[in-house]
């Protein structure tokens, strides 16, 4: 199980995920041509791909899942609130595969459990993989604040997604309107660096072989106030277990990330 984001950010996400020799995107927020583009770097064209997940109707998520589906007649998996929130993206695709967030399904032999996320969409979700040795990625980004539910499902994993969307002060201090930032720090916006680094220190145990910090504002944060959070986090998990090194991947808007996981 290998994945690499494709491009991460308000301006779109996408990202790629292989298994077996299967290949699937979770979510399709670029443009068509920068998906195809940008998976052509990993030696993937868009006819290897099985299908796209949409884990919510935002733009910056769904632009292209209608697109190419029906370009490329790839099936999408995702929830009925979605479906019906994001209509206009979505009309006409080949292909529905109706998720339940609560409930795992099986997407090209991987077990993957949907669960709820805080985020003002119609029924936002993240994600957990787990191939069939047990080695297990979860992917949680637009979500309001680190919920009970992420820190129980988050837990003992090998490979984390998580968001570290934005530093408060910068947030605060910014440009944006009042009301953008009152909705980016709400409950139902996005998870601030801090929060970020305190759900990876809780959930971080000696398993944890990578992490790619992910939906990064471009205004109101920076890596190095991104690496002191993770870096704070994963001393502490330093103290806790003798095993070296988690590796740390900051995602970006412009170009893919590496592939993380195993073959
Ligand atoms: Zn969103
Ligand atoms: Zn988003």
């Amino acid at each position: 199980m290998q994945i690499s984001l494709l491009g991460s950010g308000s301006r779109g996400n996408s990202t790629l995920m292989k298994y077996d020799n299967f290949a699937f995107l979770i979510d399709a927020g670029l443009s068509g041509k920068q998906i195809i583009e940008r998976l052509s770097t990993h030696n993937i064209s868009p006819t290897d791909l099985s299908g796209i997940i949409v884990t919510h109707e935002h733009i910056d998520h769904i632009k292209s899942a209608g697109s190419l589906a029906r370009k490329w007649n790839l099936p999408i998996w995702t929830n009925r609130g979605t479906i019906e929130n994001g209509k206009k993206y979505l009309d006409g695709i080949p292909e529905y595969n109706e998720i339940e967030v609560g409930k795992s399904f099986t997407i090209c032999g991987l077990r993957a459990d949907p669960f709820t996320v805080p985020h003002d969409a119609a029924d936002p979700f993240g994600l957990i993989f787990t191939s069939e040795n047990g080695y297990r990625i979860g992917f949680a980004t637009d979500m309001g604040f680190a919920t009970r539910l992420a820190n129980e499902k988050l837990g003992g994993l090998q490979g984390l997604v998580l968001e570290f969307n934005h530093d408060s002060g910068m947030l605060l201090n910014g440009q944006y309107p009042w009301k953008v930032k009152q909705r980016i720090k709400s409950k139902l916006g996005h998870l601030n660096n801090e929060d970020a680094g305190i759900l990876l220190q809780k959930i971080g145990g000696p398993e944890l072989e990578w992490v790619v910090c992910a939906h990064i504002s471009k205004e109101n944060n920076s890596e190095s106030l991104i690496m002191k959070n993770v870096n704070k986090a994963l001393q502490k998990k330093c103290e806790k277990d003798i095993k070296p090194q988690t590796k740390v991947c900051i995602a970006s808007q412009e170009k893919p990330t590496e592939l993380l996981g195993f073959i």
